[in-house]
């Protein structure tokens, strides 16, 4: 049948559905409206797993999140205006953290474009700070091609967000099956298959070297290196090399954090003693001090492997490879056969890091076995740590928020699979926490998923109804429904889908814990308000998940969490763990007091 004798029967939304599914798009997440709804049922009917949210902004974290933990574009269905501006959130994650991600966006009726138009925004301007490459589909037959150019361009090169914007007019013209068809078999003839990597040759040559004739050699990873699956080829580099490692807080897990090279409980020592660095998918941005002293000491000859030129050029380091971390690694290891080299247990380096990381363990130990209740941090979290490495099978992937929260679990949490933990990353970005637990649930439904949040972070994205009676008038009420409706629904996405989530919540009753003005700042006619910092002490925070079915546990004792956790990580099923901490326990800022 040739295209002109079929009678238009396929619309914009089913053509959008098709080119996706096609191009290997098995999970889209969103929320949807005018004009993308039939997009997403079509989508589902073309075996898509469409997870519908409530808030695009906790749809674009799960995307983003989905992006980086399977290497294949998270895909955000949003609808125009306000949807787009809320997923703005997760793509700028994206963009932040350099994951694949690709936002796909209804816009308005291109002829009421400038008018006032229904939800209407110049959205390809508004993402561009956060997107790679932003494509506008003018007429229904370009979209298969925008498909798989905003696809393609959100995992070539360095990782990042794309965006697709969809005019409604477009949507719904309609144009033959048989003309669709071959729109989307020429696109799929086309797509463009990776570049071959360039000869690297003399970079590893000179890298060896350098590794070789250092004193004290340190290898740093990075999310890059557990995106690009790096795993293996670290862990041979690793054992061939004797040399000792840190993993940046997401590239805990590419080798175990019990591995005896692990450098992690020595950090201070490490970078700031050691004289060659040899740094794989990840930025010397402030989360590594950026490079210098006196951190890092001034000596270091930093060697960065990075699949960005551009990142590379940014922080001239000693030398540079821009390639992929997995393949590079891999060079590294061949090159380093062929004339071993190897520190050994008794190499002073080696050593005098291995005591260090021996003595700060047992003293973070003796911390962590005394049960102080009222809780404080490490009392909970030495229980969560042990109920994870309890779990039998994969391990469970940890997703962590919340400033104290954070920093304590990051260090007394256990890792020991790559691609296990998911945390506020390059930007410090909280209310990504439930976000990424049905991403990690939906990408790997064969783990449990933990969540060890802050009762900031957590309410960030799942409630903010914790207010104290004597503020309530009925504007505020009516407006704490609808926050209520719609957050609480959120947690409603993860009984819908009846997903392997447990989150805990570290409750402190506030951002930081509690009330922590200094006389001074208590002052005003607005004295008597609660302080920013405050929220109700011993909020029902369980209580929310069991509005919609799941499971919710308050808890005040290490027996009474140790039963919570035996119990939901053993059902499998959605639920909240309440977990009461006293609100001095932790630290303004957490650790980040000098920057508040
Ligand atoms: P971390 O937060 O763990 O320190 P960053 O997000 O700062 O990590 O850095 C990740 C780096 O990894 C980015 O500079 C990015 O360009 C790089 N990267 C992404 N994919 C790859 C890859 N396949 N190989 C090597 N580097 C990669």
């Amino acid at each position: 049948e040739s295209a002109a004798t079929t009678p238009p029967s396929i619309d914009g939304n089913v053509l959008v559905a098709k080119s996706l599914a096609r191009l290997g798009v098995t999970h889209m997440f969103g929320v949807v409206g005018i004009p993308v709804t039939s997009l997403a049922s079509r989508a589902m009917a073309l075996g898509i797993r469409f997870v519908a949210f409530h808030n695009e902004q906790s749809a674009g974290y799960a995307a983003s999140a989905y992006g980086y933990l399977t290497g294949r574009p998270g895909i955000l269905l949003t609808v125009s205006g306000p949807g787009c501006v809320h997923g703005l959130a997760g793509l700028s994650n994206a963009w932040a953290n350099t994951w694949p991600m690709v936002m796909i966006s209804g816009s308005c009726d291109q002829r009421d474009a400038g008018r006032g138009d229904f939800q209407e925004l110049d959205q390809v301007d508004a993402v561009k700070a956060f997107s790679k490459l932003s494509e506008k589909a003018k007429d229904v037959r370009e979209i298969p091609n925008c498909v798989a150019k905003v696809l393609d361009r959100a995992v070539a090169g360095r990782p990042g967000g794309c965006y697709l914007d969809l005019p409604s007019d477009v949507l719904r013209q309609k144009i033959s099956e048989s003309e669709a068809e071959n729109l989307v078999a020429e696109v799929e003839k086309s797509r463009k298959h990776e570049p071959i990597q360039a000869s690297l040759k003399s970079e590893i040559e000179s890298a060896v070297s350098l590794l070789r004739k250092a004193e004290r050699p340190l290898i740093v990873f990075g999310k890059g290196a557990a995106y690009s699956r790096a795993e293996d080829e670290l862990k041979k580099l690793v054992e061939l090399t004797g040399i000792p490692f840190l993993p940046t807080p997401m590239g805990k897990g590419l080798l175990p954090d019990t591995h005896e090279l692990s450098a992690t409980a020595a950090r201070s020592l490490a970078i700031g003693k050691c004289d060659v660095a040899l740094v794989v998918g990840a930025r010397l941005n402030w989360l590594l001090h950026f490079g210098e002293s006196p951190k890092w000491s001034k000596e270091v000859k930093f060697i960065l492997v990075d699949i960005s030129e551009e990142e590379i050029e940014l922080r001239k380091p000693h030398l540079g490879i821009a390639g992929d971390a997995k393949t590079v690694i891999g060079l590294l290891n061949r090159e380093i056969k062929d004339d071993p080299f190897c520190l050994g247990k008794t190499d002073p380096w080696v050593e005098s890091i291995s005591k260090k990381a021996k003595e700060n363990g047992e003293k973070m130990e003796a911390q962590l076995a005394k049960d102080v209740v009222p809780f404080n941090f490490l009392t909970p979290m030495r229980i969560i740590r042990d109920a994870i490495l309890a779990v039998e099978g994969p391990s469970p992937v940890v997703v962590s928020e919340g400033a104290n929260t954070m920093d304590v679990g990051r260090s007394v949490l256990v890792q020991k699979e790559p691609r296990t933990r998911l945390d506020a990353g390059t930007w410090g970005t909280m209310g990504v926490g439930l976000g990424y637990c049905i991403a990690a649930a939906v990408a790997s439904p064969d783990r449990l998923v933990v969540a060890v949040e802050g009762d900031s972070g957590f309410g960030f994205s799942a409630m903010e109804v914790e207010v104290s009676d004597t503020l309530l008038n009925p504007i505020l009420w009516n407006c704490l429904l609808s926050c209520f409706k719609l957050l609480s629904l959120m947690m409603q996405t993860l009984v819908r889908y009846n997903l392997a989530v447990v989150v805990i919540v570290f409750n402190n009753g506030g951002v930081y814990g509690g009330d922590r003005r200094s006389p001074e700042e208590i002052s005003g006619p607005h004295k008597d308000d609660p302080a920013p910092t405050s929220f109700v002490p011993n909020a029902g925070y369980h209580k929310l998940i069991e509005a919609f079915g799941g499971k919710g546990y308050v808890v005040e004792t290490p027996d009474e969490l140790k039963s919570a956790l035996a119990e939901s990580f053993a059902a499998r099923k959605p639920a909240v763990v309440n977990v009461i901490v006293d609100p001095f326990a932790g630290a303004e800022s957490g650790r980040l007091q000098h920057k508040n």
